[in-house]
This record gives C-alpha cells, sequence and structure tokens, in this order.
C-alpha cells in the first residue's frame, strides 16, 4: 500500500519526522505532499517548497521505506483540493493525518484516513518554532539535524528575522 501525508513543513520539525517514521512501518511506499508550494518569504511562511523539499529529503535519508515529497500548490476551491493533490501524486490508498480539513476532504472522497498520535504537540509546533527564531531562543532542539544544517545553509532565521521587521 502507498500512504500519503501533507504538510505546509514551515519548516519540518521532529514532530512530523516521528510520525513519517511511524507510517514507514505500515506503508510500502510513502508519498509526501509539501503543501502552500507557492507560498514563501512570509512570517508564517518562510521558506520556499525546494527548500523544505531539502529538509525533507535530508531528514529522511535513512528512512527504511521508499518515499516522495512533491510540491502541492494551494487551490482556492477546497471541493476541488482532493483532485488536484490526485493529480500531482502518485497514487495512494491511505492518507495519515490530523488536520481536521484534510481529513474530512479526504473522506468525503472515500479515502481511508488515518489519524497518527502527536508527538509533544505543545512544543513541536511550527508556530512555536518560529516564534523562537524570532526571539533568538533555542530551536534547534525540536527539528532533525539536517534541518539545522539546510536552515543555516539558506540563513533562514536572518531572513525570517527581516521579513518580520518593519519599514
Ligand atoms: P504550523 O504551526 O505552522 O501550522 P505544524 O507544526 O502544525 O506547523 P504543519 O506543516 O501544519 O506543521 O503540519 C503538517 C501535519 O503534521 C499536520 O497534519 C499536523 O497536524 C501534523 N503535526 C504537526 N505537529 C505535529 C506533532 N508534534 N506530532 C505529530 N504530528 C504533527
Ligand atoms: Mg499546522
Amino acid at each position: 500500500s502507498r500512504g500519503f501525508y501533507i504538510g505546509r513543513f514551515q519548516p519540518y520539525h521532529n514532530g512530523h519526522q516521528s510520525v513519517l517514521e511511524r507510517i514507514a512501518c505500515f506503508a510500502d511506499e510513502i508519498v509526501i505532499g509539501v503543501g502552500s508550494a507557492q507560498v514563501s518569504h512570509t512570517v508564517a511562511n518562510p521558506f520556499t517548497a525546494g527548500e523544505r523539499v531539502l529538509m525533507l529529503t535530508r531528514s529522511l535519508a535513512d528512512l527504511d521505506c521508499p518515499f516522495y515529497v512533491i510540491p502541492i500548490e494551494d487551490v482556492q476551491r477546497n471541493a476541488l483540493w482532493v483532485a488536484h493533490v490526485r493529480a500531482m501524486t502518485p497514487p495512494f490508498d491511505t492518507v495519515y493525518s490530523s488536520n481536521p480539513l484534510v481529513m474530512q476532504l479526504f473522506a468525503e472522497a472515500g479515502v481511508d484516513v488515518q489519524s497518527p498520535d502527536m508527538y509533544e504537540r505543545l512544543t513541536h509546533s511550527g508556530t512555536v518554532i518560529r516564534q523562537r527564531m524570532l526571539d533568538g531562543e533555542p530551536w534547534e532542539h525540536l527539528v532533525p539535524p539536517a534541518v539545522v544544517d539546510v536552515i543555516r545553509e539558506i540563513h533562514g532565521v536572518e531572513r525570517l528575522q527581516r521579513i518580520a521587521g518593519s519599514d
């Protein structure tokens, strides 16, 4: 079977990694969607789709399950979103998500939806990690080492702090 997992991954963190490591045990292959792919350089979405692909691909290098990382742009009609996702991805039979809208849209389309348990959600959240970057607080322990490398390489923290400034 092929599983599907989607997030914005702004940035990819240890909560996501924990879910993907668990999914790897029951799927033969995993399709990972990088959502809101067209958005970057904003306070809520600082990283490009390409940078997020790099974070995921490097962090999952040792996963013992083949995976595909596929950027997916937003569409302005939720009713058409599942078809849009399907047009961009290898066929999958199970969706792993705890996002209520994602779960609802796939359930309505007749797709099997499973909700993995959250991993230390209070600290392991993109919103919390971006705020820590803005505040100059430690965030590196919340993401895989490969993500620390990517964010250093692209000067991601400096980017986020600059775009959060006012003119
Ligand atoms: P943001 O705060 O920017 O929304 P996020 O941490 O929720 O970031 P997303 O990219 O929105 O990350 O999430 C992708 C998927 O990962 C969502 O289905 C979300 O519920 C799930 N997820 C997020 N954090 C965790 C976690 N700590 N453990 C398990 N799943 C998580
Ligand atoms: Mg979220």
